[in-house]
């Protein structure tokens, strides 16, 4: 992490890849820690809030440090270990993976064993297998109150949540409504089964909306302008999920000018972060959602950069909607 961004994350300027530093890894001192392999990095929107100065409080995670390698959710195989709890040949998932080819890390803190279903790749465990599927699932569930019949709206239809979501409110017997920020997006959401998909650069969202609704639950990725447009066209105990608010990641917020629709459609809004509500749903979701992607029964699509010099192109892209799946980086095979 190389410069704290003013607005777009510049790959070269806000990130630079280095491939000065050398470690021997038959010989690096654990210090009672294990050495791991990384497979994959995940790439996520929060990511840019980490991007800040180290005395801003205003996120949930932590401010990356200036200098020091890029985290993120990641999963990697156990090379040397004097953990008796973490043998060799293992692997292990975490939020807080650095962005380096191996590391040393002190304790399991923040992570888990994983078993990978043979029909999937590690890729899945840090899409829909992994954070992203955890987010829709577990606020789904927790949430939604989905009834069926009910209509939902979900924006960023085609990336890492929102494809999940499209499909966790189709099997709950629920009309979805869903869009995204190009036709060949709009068209993976018709794939997943939404019954009215649309890309929200060309078509008037109201209109839509004013079409299709009202909304029983609007699942929130985008914030700004979407949230005051489903506000307009909520039903009376509507329930809203605020999952995220990428459009102002990059430029800032901007305040609701709909917010009084909350007390006169007596909606219920909800926002949440995924690691709040993983004791409650972790061990459900892995019984559940691997074996239903790896079936094909939950479809899902990713967009794979190979080597740690694509991490800094991968961010901007999601930034910039330029990505067509869950955005990864394959830094090594097993
Ligand atoms: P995506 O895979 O959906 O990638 C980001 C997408 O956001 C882009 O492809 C683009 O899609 C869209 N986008 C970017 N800029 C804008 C903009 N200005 N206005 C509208 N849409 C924009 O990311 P994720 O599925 O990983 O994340 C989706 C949301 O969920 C984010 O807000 C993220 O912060 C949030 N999140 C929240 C979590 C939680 O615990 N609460 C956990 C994980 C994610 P398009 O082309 O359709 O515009």
């Amino acid at each position: 992490f190389a410069a704290i961004p003013e607005g777009f994350p510049i790959p070269g300027k806000t990130t630079v890849y280095d491939s000065s530093q050398k470690i021997v890894l038959g010989t690096v001192p654990l210090n009672g820690g294990f050495l791991i392999k990384t497979l994959v990095l995940s790439i996520d929107p929060y990511m840019r809030a980490r991007m800040r100065m180290s005395t801003e409080k205003d996120s949930y995670s932590a401010p990356f440090v200036l200098g020091a390698p890029l985290k993120s959710h990641g999963v990697g195989l156990v090379l040397r270990s004097e953990n008796p709890d973490v043998t060799p040949g293992k692997y292990v998932y975490g939020v807080s993976i650095p962005h380096q080819e191996y590391s040393v890390l002190p304790n399991m803190e923040e992570l888990i064993f994983l078993e990978k279903d043979p029909n999937l790749p590690w890729t899945v465990y840090v899409g829909a297998a992994g954070m992203p599927g955890k987010t829709a699932y577990m606020a789904w569930k927790e949430y939604s109150q989905a009834k069926k019949d009910e209509t939902a709206f979900i924006t960023t239809g085609a990336g890492a949540v929102g494809s999940m979501v499209i499909q966790l409110a189709k099997r709950d017997g629920l009309k979805v409504i869903a869009c995204a920020g190009s036709e060949e997006k709009v068209k993976f959401i018709q794939e997943l089964g939404a019954d009215v998909a649309f890309n929200y650069k060309t078509t008037d969202m109201r209109t839509v909306l004013a079409r299709e609704g009202p909304i029983n639950i609007f699942w929130d990725n985008v914030g700004g302008d979407a949230l005051d447009a489903a506000l307009e066209h909520a039903a009376v105990y509507a329930r809203f999920l605020e999952c995220g608010m990428i459009s102002a990641y990059n430029t800032g917020y901007r305040g609701s000018k709909k917010l009084h629709y909350i007390f006169t459609k007596s909606i219920t809004v909800n926002g949440f972060v995924v690691f709040r509500m993983k004791p409650k749903y972790d061990t459900e979701f892995y019984e559940t959602i691997p074996r239903l992607l790896a079936s094909g029964e939950l479809k899902y699509r990713e967009e794979v950069s190979r080597g740690l010099e694509t991490v800094g192109h991968t961010i901007l892209r999601i930034m910039e909607g330029k990505n067509t799946g869950k955005a990864v980086v394959a830094v090594a095979e097993e």
